[in-house]
């Protein structure tokens, strides 16, 4: 009976283990507050790890030699807001995925300004969720929004309610999808020549 608790146990921490590994940098060109920034990340940890994908945090400032920065890294940039862009976008756009050359499927924006009607309560718990919604434009097919859930293109007041709780999360179909191709990036990234 133990060895099969101990089976099961260890099949558990396998299971867990087999998580794939995505490599994100952040780049705050806001200032968010620390506070509100750990907060986020704890968010965006938490909703991909719910769905089996482990994010792991890059520090784009720990090293400037071009070798060390990981195979596939996909850049979540927060900018104070999308006048720099130089792109019309609709007034409640929270973010948007770059469609340039070199940065098509790596780079995502996320708005600070957009956070900023909301109370200060609750601003780093939405901020990670626009972050999650944004990084899952760079891990799932074009046109990923949906009519319920995480990757609606607009979210109500009952949306950021179920953000406040925890409960906006991917569809399965859109969770499967992102597992599957964090797991092709992973391999990939393994089996790059050093
Ligand atoms: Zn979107």
């Amino acid at each position: 009976m133990l060895g099969l608790v101990v089976a099961i146990l260890v099949a558990d921490l396998q299971l867990a283990s087999e998580a794939p590994l995505i490599s994100v940098a952040l780049l705050d060109d806001a200032r968010v507050p620390h506070e509100w920034l750990r907060q986020a990340r704890n968010e965006l940890d938490r909703i991909y790890r719910e769905i089996g994908v482990e994010l792991v945090w890059w520090d784009p400032t720990s090293c400037s030699d071009q070798a060390t920065v990981p195979r596939h890294l996909l850049t979540i940039a927060i900018r104070r807001n999308a006048a720099s862009l130089q792109k019309k976008l609709s007034e409640d756009a929270i973010g948007i995925t770059s469609g340039t050359a070199d940065e098509r499927g790596r780079v995502a924006y996320v708005f600070y300004d957009r956070t900023e009607r909301f109370t200060p309560l609750h601003r780093g718990k939405y901020l990670g969720h626009f972050m999650a919604h944004e990084l899952g434009h760079l891990l799932l097919p074009q046109y990923a929004h949906s009519a319920r859930g995480l990757m609606r293109a607009q979210w109500n007041r009952d949306d950021l309610e179920r953000a406040e709780h925890g409960q906006l999360k991917f569809t399965p179909e859109q969770a499967n999808l992102i597992r599957s191709r964090a797991s092709q990036l992973a391999a990939d990234s393994r089996n790059a020549p050093k």
